[in-house]
């Protein structure tokens, strides 16, 4: 239920040249499904996104703090974020997790401060390697949606996006068996521990070297609503075609 959904993750990169040229290619593309499209700049190129980037193409932070503004030296609210009119952010990205020691509970705080505003949220979630090999995998997402499920009621403005943290970046990409199983086993915990019905609607985004290649074989798999781009997301060509992946 619910349309197919791609994230692109900008990460910390790109100059406000590099910025406008992907801007430039991203509206010049064509997208041919009907899906929704969400792009997540640096905070500082936030308003030259907004500027700029047409539809399809919606905005999103990469990050909030936990709650209202504040004697918060380097920090971005939620409520900033509403107030440049901007309807979405990511949470709990892996890189802030383990760079900024971002606990399962601040997480979930940051969630539920950011669905309080109105805002529409990509929460994070996702195993290490060693997690993996040890066979955690489910154990590590659901104690981390657990987290979130105890401060946030009404999941209808939530996005999960599963992150495995050895295929961000690295080029290893999950299978689409691999990703389709942990989906699969994130929405059985989610009926159970939610509701079914939250289960059926939620979508939930496959993150991890996804690229223009390897994007339509996952976007086949019953459970992979849609994707978090990282890498492929910097180039205008590759992130439209992933985009044309939906189904
Ligand atoms: P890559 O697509 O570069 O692996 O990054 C994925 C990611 O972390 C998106 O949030």
């Amino acid at each position: 239920e619910g349309k197919f959904i791609v994230g692109g993750n900008w990460k910390c990169n790109g100059t406000t040249e590099s910025i406008a040229q992907l801007i430039s290619d991203l509206n010049a593309g064509t997208i041919t499904k009907d899906l929704e499209v969400v792009c997540a700049p640096p905070f500082v190129y936030l308003a030259q996104t907004q500027a700029s980037l047409g539809p399809p193409f919606e905005i999103a932070a990469q990050n909030v703090w936990t709650g209202a503004g504040g004697a918060y030296t380097g920090e971005i609210s939620a409520d900033m974020i509403k107030d440049l009119g901007i309807n979405w952010t990511i949470t709990g990205h892996s890189e802030r997790r383990a760079l900024c020691g971002e606990s399962n509970e601040i997480v979930a705080e940051k969630t539920a401060y950011a669905l309080s505003l109105g805002l529409k949220v990509i929460v994070c979630i996702g195993e290490s390697l060693e997690e993996r090999q040890n066979g955690s995998t489910l154990a590590v997402c659901c104690a981390q949606l657990k987290a979130v499920a105890e401060v946030v009621s009404d999941w209808s403005n939530i996005v999960i996006a599963y992150e495995p943290i050895w295929a961000i970046g690295t080029g290893v990409v999950a299978t689409p068996e691999q990703a389709q199983e942990t989906h699969a086993g994130i929405r059985k915990w989610l009926a159970a521990a939610v509701s079914p019905e939250v289960a059926s609607k939620m979508r939930i985004q496959y993150g991890g070297s996804v690229n223009a290649g390897n994007c339509d074989v996952l976007a086949q798999q019953d459970d992979i609503d849609g994707f978090l781009v990282g890498g492929a997301s910097l180039q205008g060509d590759s992130f439209i075609t992933i985009c044309n992946s939906a189904v």
